[in-house]
């Protein structure tokens, strides 16, 4: 079995904040227990703002991060300040392909008061938005426990509730995802 390597990269407008990226790919080495490293292209998604809306089509930037993605890299996760949608949602926070290789995560919603809005509650927000949309491209689906990183996550009280850190149900699914046995679970 070739062993995963998740590649994190910042795609945003404003400048990486290095720290929180570095962060962000120490947790997923952790959770997920591959190799991660970080990206420094000067690239940046094109054609993905919506006039009308001020936001980015997220699936538009799944799309551009598919065809950027590093050879080595098994996953590319896509970091962004930019506001993303998906047609039928105000917003989303992130958006991964189930079971794919890209996944894209928004910092933009994530300073809001609700858990203080100081930058160490961005930051851990960050870090488990990182975690769930990578879950979901091995093959994670969403957990019903509030404290899984895999949790539905409509608003920032129910990311605050979450840790950064898979549920032991969602950390034996993945092992299974990984090792064979994925479709036991009828997804
Ligand atoms: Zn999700
Ligand atoms: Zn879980």
């Amino acid at each position: 079995m070739p062993s995963d390597s998740v590649c994190l990269w910042w795609i945003g407008e404003a400048a990486a904040e290095d720290r929180v990226m570095e962060e962000a790919r120490v947790q997923v080495e952790r959770v997920f227990g591959v190799s991660a490293t970080l990206a420094r292209r000067a690239e940046r998604p094109s054609g993905t703002l919506d006039p009308r809306r001020g936001q980015h089509l997220s699936a538009g930037i799944l799309r551009w991060l598919v065809a950027m993605r590093p050879p080595g890299a098994t996953k590319l996760l896509g970091v962004t300040d930019v506001d993303l949608f998906i047609p039928i949602l105000t917003f989303v926070f992130g958006e991964a392909k189930l079971d794919g290789v890209v996944a894209v995560v928004s910092t933009a919603r994530l300073s809001g008061d609700a858990g203080g809005g100081s930058p160490r509650v961005s930051q851990a927000r960050l870090v488990k938005e990182c975690i769930h949309e990578l879950g979901h491209t091995f093959g994670l689906i969403h957990c019903a426990d509030p404290r899984c990183a895999m949790a539905r996550s409509v608003n920032l009280a129910h990311v605050d509730a979450k840790r950064a850190t898979l549920c032991a149900d969602c950390r034996i699914r993945l092992s299974e995802l990984r090792h064979g046995g994925g479709d036991a679970y009828g997804r």
